[in-house]
């Protein structure tokens, strides 16, 4: 995690764009004492979908909390089985067990593209099958045409975990989140655009977006804001509901900090054109999503280190040098719950496992400097190259 710096950092894996925008915004609320859900939750949400281009969107408390919504929505359940990328945040799986459902794994397509495989989705489909989940890694599109006609085909509904990917077009595809039934987003401190904890919920069906509002707040057919406003106090529950609501505080963070989106992304975007010049330097290394020149993107710096390369050493030497490191994602279907549950490692998936030891992400966030990436992409030759018994030209 980016917060609290240690002062060993020289560059931190994740960073924010908060400035005294925010602390003067969050100062406000704060003087106008409404705290929980109301004006400011309102406007985010207009805003949100107002940018990405879609009728309305529900603000939430977490990417988690949209992902559980959206498959709470979807009525997934008992004997329900949601297929989905083992390269991936382990939310996705969760949210399908805790409402019953059964996650079955399917693997990426490649150490370059790394989103989940169309051609092994259709392989796992059963006639117990509910749902695909898409992952949009690093915030470059999953391949949307592929599984909206494969979800289209066989009834099934379209979930995107966009996590990565708020405000992001895919060229012929459109908008990330927008494209399936149901588009899930997180505004988690490492995240692009960071509300500190939170997450927006959109749905191509109004009823079923309907239904992501009604349940963030114990489907009370009206929310305190509303009884205030309307002098009624009464209220009735048509259904079983959850908490996933944001705060006003919440809220006004998140609508500046979708002003500064597109100017945030424009700077990631420089550096990590700074990282592939300098990263071509290591053949031995692959750098997923290397030739997308477009605007998708631009969340994570992931690098596939060669096979000969430990990853700890690796990411030792690097911390050494100051440099923070993560990795997205050791693989759900290997997690202990999963085997043990699901015996989710006992089919294989070449890909995923090919490159889950190897994937590594640098930093990358709007705060570095022109030099940062020249400095991590130095750091690691050295290392990556020494790993390969090498020696550094
Ligand atoms: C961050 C993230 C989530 C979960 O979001 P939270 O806001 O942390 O609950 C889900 N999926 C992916 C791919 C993520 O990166």
């Amino acid at each position: 995690m980016p917060t609290p710096t240690p002062p060993e950092w020289k560059v931190t894996l994740a960073d924010n764009t908060i400035d005294e925008e925010e602390i003067a915004a969050v100062t406000e609320v704060l003087r106008s004492r409404w705290l929980s859900p109301g004006p400011r939750t309102r406007a985010f949400e207009q805003d949100f979908a107002t940018v990405l281009g879609c009728p309305d969107a529900v603000a939430v408390s977490s990417g988690t909390a949209a992902l559980h919504l959206a498959v709470r929505a979807l009525r997934i359940g008992p004997g329900d089985e949601v297929i989905m990328p083992a390269l991936s945040f382990v939310s996705a799986a969760a949210m399908t067990v805790l409402a019953g459902g059964t996650p079955v794994f399917a693997d990426v397509r490649s150490g370059s593209d790394p989103t989940v495989d169309p051609g092994d989705v259709r392989k796992l489909i059963t006639p117990r099958t509910k749902a695909i989940v898409a992952m949009h890694y690093g915030g470059y599109p999953a391949d949307l045409v592929a599984l909206a006609g494969i979800a289209r085909e066989h009834g099934l509904a379209l979930i995107e975990d966009a996590a990565h990917a708020p405000i992001v077009r895919a060229p012929g595809t459109g908008m990330l989140g927008t494209i399936g039934d149901i588009g899930c987003f997180s505004f988690y401190a490492t995240k692009n655009l960071t509300t500190g904890e939170g997450g927006m919920v959109v749905a191509k069906d109004p009823v079923l977006l309907g239904q992501v509002r009604a349940a963030r707040s114990h489907c009370l057919s009206a929310g305190t804001w509303d009884r205030d406003r309307s002098g009624r106090a009464d209220y009735d529950v048509p259904d079983v509901g959850l908490n996933y609501r944001p705060t006003e505080i919440s809220s006004a963070i998140g609508r500046i900090q979708l002003r500064k989106l597109a100017g945030e992304r424009r700077r990631r975007r420089a550096l990590i054109g700074r990282y592939r010049d300098r990263l071509a330097r290591i053949p031995e290394l692959i750098v997923p999503f290397a030739d997308y020149d477009d605007d998708t993107g631009l969340h994570l710096m992931a690098v596939i280190l060669p096979v000969r390369a430990d990853r700890d050493i690796v990411r030792a030497r690097l911390r050494d040098a100051g440099i923070q490191t993560s990795v997205h994602y050791p693989p759900t279907h290997q997690f202990s719950y999963y085997r043990a549950r699901f015996g989710s490692d006992r089919r294989p998936l070449p890909v995923t496992d090919a490159i889950a030891t190897r994937l590594l992400s640098l930093p990358l966030h709007a705060r570095m400097t022109d030099d940062d990436p020249a400095f991590v992409a130095d750091a690691l030759a050295e290392s990556v190259l020494r790993a390969c018994g090498r020696t550094v030209s």
